[in-house]
């Protein structure tokens, strides 16, 4: 299965894509955390895309479409990926479909999550992620059992620093001029599937499942 999340920051994105992975034993292939671990390692890649992403800039296209050319190509990508956050421009997704056609694969879907602006503010400013091992949550919406302490393997959470009031309206304005217009390529495509992302976490996983098991 090859698949695509689609939605604005903070549209759940890569919480639900934690989930959909573990069910359906793909790699999850999410941009955004392969800069922050190039930038945390600080390899000339890193340091380059620190530039943008500490803008809420997006990172040039010829960076972001060079990781994930290398990444599809590697082994486990044999049996399916699920893409987050990429692609991002309509030339990102043009690069997407030679990379694909290149190795004779093809999407499966894009999902897009669909949530309203002012709710995600509210979601990038309260998100927190596990040092060790990725895992997002929420102060309120999504909390730890213990505060600052990950569920899942007790690491402590941090804030990212793109997650503040003004780099979110520099990122959503990003979003809105070069990554929306990519809705109607994938309608185009007949590719495209709506999900209300603003319902409880459980019910956006369960809404997604029925989409890939083709039941909605
Ligand atoms: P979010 O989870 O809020 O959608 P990500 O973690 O996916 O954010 O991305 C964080 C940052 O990494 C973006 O603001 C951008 O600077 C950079 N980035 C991630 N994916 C892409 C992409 N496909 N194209 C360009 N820049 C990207
Ligand atoms: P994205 O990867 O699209 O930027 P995330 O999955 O990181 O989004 O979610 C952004 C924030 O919103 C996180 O703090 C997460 O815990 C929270 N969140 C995600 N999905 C929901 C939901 N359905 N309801 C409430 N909060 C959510
Ligand atoms: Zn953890």
């Amino acid at each position: 299965m090859n698949i695509i999340f689609m939605g604005p920051p903070g549209a759940g994105k890569g919480t639900q894509a934690e989930r959909i992975v573990s069910e359906f034993k793909i790699p999850h292939i999410s941009t955004g955390d392969a800069f922050r671990a190039a930038m945390k390692q600080g390899t000339a890649m890193g340091v380059k895309a620190k530039e943008y992403v500490d803008q809420g800039l997006l990172v040039p296209d010829d960076i972001t479409i060079g990781i994930v050319k290398e990444r599809l190509q590697e082994a486990d990508c044999a049996s399916g990926f699920l893409l987050d956050g990429f692609p991002r421009t309509l030339e990102q997704a043009a690069a997407l479909d030679d990379i694909l056609t290149g190795m004779e694969r093809k999407l499966d879907h894009v999902i897009n999550l669909r949530v309203d602006r002012d709710l995600l503010l509210a979601r990038l400013t309260g998100r927190r992620i596990c040092k060790s091992c990725g895992a997002t949550y929420h102060v309120i919406f999504n909390p730890p059992h213990r505060e600052h302490l990950c569920d899942k393997c007790s690491g402590e959470l941090y804030q990212r620093s793109d997650d503040t009031e003004e780099k979110v309206g520099t990122r959503l304005d990003e979003y809105i001029n070069k990554t929306a217009p990519l809705l109607a390529y994938y309608e185009q495509k007949h590719l495209l599937r709506e999900v209300n992302g603003e319902q409880e976490i459980d019910a956006v996983t369960s809404e997604i499942n029925s989409v890939l098991r083709g039941q909605a």
